[in-house]
């Protein structure tokens, strides 16, 4: 198939990459020539621009930076210009409401269009292992599913236009939620005298389980093996777990949500940030215990 990818940074190099290995005739564009260059080493043809790379597309792929982007790109350079009755796949994080009216104008187009935004980070964009929350029609899911089924272990259709960004942020708002909740409660066990690791083996395995405690185990040498073991680097960075917090309580506000906790976790990850981690893994936020 024709695919054209627009957005070929940390994770849109990776899934391109990873259609082309399905077979697909991958048409990449990206502003940054040494993005582009990567991409046609990966085997994809490249443009220098986006409405270029869309001209002969079936369905064309986005992974980019924020929704005015998105909108920018879609508005300017791919609606019109892309064939009719292409599929468009929007895997970007970008706010609820930019995705649902770029959905609604592309399908005023006659295009068929789904939000797809992904869990799992760089090493799953380049291992084809990413699990992708999909908002749109069922006929729109239905085109976009094999597409993202190269790129993906797990492919969730959550509901209409803007589902899959409602369920990212939730999820990541959880994330953020049960980091500091593990990093608090390993902390005040430590201070109380209790070895991290005590508590590790018997949270694990008891009521107080979760994904940051059992997967991503935020003291290093405790637990499992994590982004705490190599100096917090690599992992989910900081400023992305910020952006996805502040789509979140965007979102919340718009739809009268009460997120008590999740504004104080928003908060405390600013403040995390602006004292200069931007570097640093989210599960760094541990130090601020210290
Ligand atoms: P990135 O900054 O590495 O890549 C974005 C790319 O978009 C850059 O190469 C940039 O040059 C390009 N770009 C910007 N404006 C453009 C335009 N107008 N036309 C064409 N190209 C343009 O970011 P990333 O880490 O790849 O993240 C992309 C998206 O994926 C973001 O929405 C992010 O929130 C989301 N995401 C990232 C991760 C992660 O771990 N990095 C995980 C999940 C989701």
């Amino acid at each position: 198939m024709k695919i054209a990818f627009i957005g070929l940074g940390n994770m849109g190099g990776g899934m391109a990459a990873n259609l082309v290995k399905a077979g697909h005739d991958v048409r990449a564009f990206d502003l940054s020539e040494g993005a582009r260059s990567a991409a046609e080493a990966a085997g994809c043809t490249t443009f220098t621009s986006a409405s270029e790379a869309c001209s002969d597309a079936q369905a064309v792929v986005s992974m980019l930076p924020n929704g005015g982007i998105v909108k920018s790109v879609y508005e300017n350079d791919v609606f019109g210009t892309a064939p009719k009755g292409a599929v468009f796949l929007d895997c970007s994080t970008i706010d609820v409401a930019t995705a649902k009216s770029v959905i609604e104008a592309a399908t005023s187009q006659g295009y068929d269009m789904v939000d797809a935004p992904v869990s799992g980070g760089i090493a799953a964009a380049n291992g084809g292992t990413l699990t992708f929350m999909v908002g749109g029609t069922d006929e729109a899911f239905t085109r976009a599913e094999p597409i993202l089924q190269a790129m993906g272990k797990a492919v969730i259709h959550a509901g209409d236009a803007g589902a899959g960004q409602t369920a990212k942020i939730c999820n990541n708002m959880l994330l953020a939620i049960t980091m500091i909740g593990t990093a608090e409660a390993m902390k005040m066990a430590e201070k109380l005298g209790l070895d991290p690791q005590k508590f590790y083996e018997i949270s694990s395995q008891s009521s107080g389980y979760n994904w940051s405690l059992n997967a991503y185990t935020p003291l290093p040498g405790v637990g499992v093996e994590s982004p705490a073991d190599n100096g917090y680097a690599g992992g989910f960075a900081t400023p992305l777990m910020v952006k996805d917090l502040r789509l979140a309580m965007e979102a919340a506000e718009t739809a009268d949500a009460a997120v008590p906790l999740g504004s104080r976790a928003a908060a405390l990850y600013e403040d995390f940030l602006g004292a200069g981690n931007d570097a640093l893994d989210f599960s760094a936020i541990i130090k601020t215990y210290d």
